[in-house]
């Protein structure tokens, strides 16, 4: 799949919500609905992946796991809402998350990572990995990885705010991620328990993507496997809820670099991609070594070269 985020023809009516179906993929041994990128959709803001996982039981012998695999030109954003998972990265870092905790992976110029359900401990996993593309200027820097415990939170009419990253106007809380440099995004949960009203910044598209339960937005219902895409030019969402809904919204001005997306790269060029996954193949030092005895992920072969390593 190679994904280039061209404009779409028809230009968006301010402040419209659409809707795109996502589609099923396998990410270690489970399904996730993805939701970004897809052909008709490439970006959101400077959102370029998000995978809802879950709910799926795991167990010492069915978990969930994803090998040793690279990364160039993202942050990785992991949310749990349900279950365990353990981060192990190329920095030496082994950092269990769970829900209400936030993991940001910046992969810059070259970092390798795992990720695997508790060894010992039967339940169930259930969240959304989120890609924010880097831009520019700091998608050739190092790699890093935090991890974030204490989120701030804002109470609603019904229910609860949480910000992941950046903040929505009027708010006097900002997400605490380094992620909130990178061109005014923003990404929240919305935990409701009834009709709710979030102010949202003009100026930026927006992704609504809901986890569980399901939301109106003007005539429009949304449910997981769905992603409502809010175009520049709205103040608010009004969220008309029945019972209750956890939801992600995800926000930033539209991304204007031409981004190029392959496998786990996002860069903007062919041979970057071609460089990465050489480095990946012939186990350079680019992609150093994850403390884990999980077998690493083979690269697939390139798309636009009919026969690659
Ligand atoms: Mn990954």
């Amino acid at each position: 799949m190679t994904d280039h985020n061209e404009p779409s023809g028809t230009p968006a009516v301010p402040g419209a919500v659409t809707v795109t179906a996502s589609r099923t993929a396998t990410v270690g041994n489970t399904l996730v609905r993805r939701a970004l990128p897809l052909r008709s959709r490439r970006t959101v803001g400077p959102w370029c992946f998000a995978d809802h996982m879950g709910p799926t039981p795991v167990s010492p012998t069915q978990p969930f796991s994803v090998g040793p695999h690279p990364h160039i030109g993202l942050h990785t954003v992991t949310w749990l809402t349900d279950g365990e998972l353990i981060h192990h990265d190329s920095l030496g870092s082994e950092q269990p998350i769970r829900p209400g905790e936030l993991n940001v992976m910046t992969a810059g110029d070259g970092v390798v990572h795992s990720e695997q359900s508790h060894a010992t401990t039967p339940g169930r996993i259930e969240g959304i990995q989120l890609w924010v593309a880097q831009p520019d200027a700091s998608r050739h820097g190092p790699a890093a990885f935090v991890h974030h415990t204490d989120l701030p939170t804002i109470g609603l009419h019904h229910g609860q705010l949480t910000l992941l990253a950046g903040t929505l106007p009027g708010l006097e809380v900002t997400g605490p991620t380094t992620l909130s440099d990178e061109g005014g995004l923003v990404g929240c949960e919305l935990k409701l328990t009834g009709d709710a009203v979030v102010p949202i910044n003009p100026r930026h598209e927006h992704a609504v993507v809901v986890l569980s339960g399901s939301v109106g937005i003007d005539d429009i219902e949304l449910t997981p496997g769905n992603l409502g895409h809010v175009a520049p030019g709205r103040h608010e969402l009004a969220f008309r809820v029945n019972a209750t809904a956890t939801v992600m919204l995800l926000g930033g001005p539209p991304f204007d670099e031409p981004l190029l997306m392959w496998w786990n790269f996002v860069a903007r060029h062919r041979h970057e991609i071609e460089q990465a996954r050489a480095a990946w193949v012939n186990r350079d030092e680019r992609f150093g070594p994850v403390d884990t005895p999980l077998a690493r992920v083979p690269a697939p072969g390139l798309p636009w070269q009919a026969s690659s390593l």
